[in-house]
């Protein structure tokens, strides 16, 4: 177990805000994160479990303890025919899991490349891409309670998934610290998800349709439309889609035919928020160092020198403009600390 005080978090925040922690513990194992929450506890300090910071928004520096993982290993648990279990710990930087992966030809993630963050950090939003979310290959969730220190298992079941959110985001937010995720995952596969968008046709024409070829096809449109964190400081796509109601939609959509939508079940339907968001006049909108992204308006950035509350301002007024235009509410994807 590592601690710091006052310790910088630019490296640990992804829209590169020059935040501080009052204090900062690495944690390498479940001992370890005990011991953290304890001594949080008995410093009478409020904590939060920190993973790359890709989705969080700091406004302030944080007064507090923040816990952090450093344990990355990853283990074959269970090998049955061409089904695998697999294990990765928590601070194992997501995209080098899904490398693993697809290096040693195991399919179930590689359509999830190239998103940022840490594996401990992957169940808490039931992250997703490209037509997969990692609840599609989640065996089960290991995590430490940490009013008692003890070990539980979550199955994907226990986890209540859904899209963009999870039991971790809810209910048990802030309760348990995630050590460990198991994967079930296919050896050599043959069968691929490519029917999202142009994913099909680019990895066609990268090649056989393979788990390197998926990646590589993934990585390419991933890095042709997103900010790169380590330019232009970003949280990925800030708003979460708008699932609306029937009614909702029927008089909005009445008002605006070229609204595109996609039909969740009988009485839903998802909106694009970047469409939405970008019909309001916002897409590549400056000001000072706070912006929306000139390829993806769904993605805010920081040009250098914001601040957290500028870009929370930025997306209040982008909220409040999507609610007069189109009576639809967006909701922010990234948590707000
Ligand atoms: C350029 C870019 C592109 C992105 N694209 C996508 C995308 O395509 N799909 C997608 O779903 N997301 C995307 N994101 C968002 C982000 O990558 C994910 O939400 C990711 O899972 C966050 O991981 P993290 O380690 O950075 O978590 P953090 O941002 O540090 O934390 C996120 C939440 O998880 C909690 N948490 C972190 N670790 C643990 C743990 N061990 N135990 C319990 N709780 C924990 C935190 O308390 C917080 O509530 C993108 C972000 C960026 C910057």
């Amino acid at each position: 177990m590592e601690i710091y005080d006052n310790y910088s978090l630019k490296e640990y925040n992804s829209f590169g805000f020059n935040v501080r922690a009052r204090r900062f513990i690495s944690v390498g194992n479940e001992e370890d994160i005990l011991a953290a929450a304890e001594q949080a506890v008995k410093s009478g300090l409020k904590y939060f479990i920190l993973g790359a910071g890709s989705n969080i928004l700091f406004t302030s520096d944080y007064d507090g303890v923040i816990i952090n993982a450093s344990c990355n290993s990853v283990n074959i648990v269970e090998e049955k025919n061409r089904n695998i279990v697999v294990s990765a710990d928590a601070g194992l930087t997501w995209d080098s899991f899904v490398e693993w992966c697809v290096n040693i030809n195991l399919g179930g993630v590689e359509n999830l490349s190239s998103i940022p963050g840490t594996v401990g950090a992957a169940p808490v939003q039931n992250i997703g891409a490209y037509g997969s979310e990692i609840k599609d290959v989640l065996r089960a969730v290991r995590a430490i309670r940490l009013s008692t220190g003890k070990a539980e298992l979550f199955s994907a079941n226990d986890c209540r998934f859904s899209y963009r959110e999870s039991i971790f985001k809810n209910e048990l937010k802030g309760k348990y610290f995630i050590s460990k995720v198991y994967f079930n995952l296919i050896k050599n596969p043959d069968q691929f998800n490519t029917q999202y968008g142009n994913l099909e046709e680019r990895v066609n024409r990268i090649g056989k349709k393979s788990l390197h070829t998926i990646r590589q096809a993934v990585m390419e449109i991933r890095g042709e439309k997103l900010p790169d964190p380590a330019i232009t400081g970003n949280a990925g796509s800030f708003f979460k889609n708008p699932v609306i109601n029937r009614q909702l939609f029927k008089s909005t959509h009445h008002k605006n035919r070229e609204m595109p939508y996609y039909e969740t079940n009988e009485d839903h339907i998802k909106i694009p928020a970047g469409w939405l968001i970008e019909e309001c006049g916002w897409k590549g909108f400056r000001d000072g160092d706070a912006g929306v992204h000139n390829k993806q308006a769904l993605v805010l950035v920081n040009y250098g020198n914001a601040t957290g509350i500028e870009i929370l301002n930025l997306a209040e007024r982008i909220i409040e403009s999507v609610n007069q235009r189109f009576g639809i509410e967006l909701k922010k994807e990234v948590e707000i600390v």
